[in-house]
């Protein structure tokens, strides 16, 4: 009754589920995606020069930024919002050898994912996966 530590943590705990339920995207960015009755790992990362990895599972996707032809406004395939060219990019991705798809995605990709939520997010994953090994000289 009287332990102080035993309560903190009980606190923080119902507090955690609470953040969970009322603010998912706000409980994902500081307690991350796996807990231990959640799905495989879904989700886009940024990785080094400003690629983002696609994650489903055990299976990886990179996407590479490329020059977006034209001027036209782009077309988020995630969250399916009208950016700007500033607020989206064109991605690359080899999906196997001398096949590869376009994804335009918004830059602020946090955001973006929360917009889509686990079905757009899922949709995606559909679109890209499986990707087929390609040969060391087959790229
Ligand atoms: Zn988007």
């Amino acid at each position: 009754m009287n332990d102080p530590h035993r309560k903190t943590r009980e606190q923080a705990h119902s507090v955690q589920d609470l953040l969970r339920e009322l603010f998912p995207e706000t409980h994902r960015e500081l307690f991350g995606e796996r807990t231990s009755d959640a799905p495989p790992t879904l989700g886009l990362y940024p990785v080094a020069d400003g690629r983002l990895a696609l994650v489903h599972g055990d299976q990886l996707a990179e996407f590479t930024p490329i020059e977006p032809k034209g001027r036209n406004a782009l077309h988020c395939d995630l969250c399916h919002y009208t950016r700007s060219r500033s607020e989206a990019a064109l991605y690359r991705v080899v999906v196997a050898a001398r096949r590869t798809r376009y994804v335009t995605l918004c830059t602020p990709t946090g955001p973006c994912q929360g917009r889509a939520g686990e079905r757009g997010l899922m949709a995606l994953a559909d679109r890209i996966f499986p990707i087929e090994p390609i040969g060391p000289d087959e790229r």
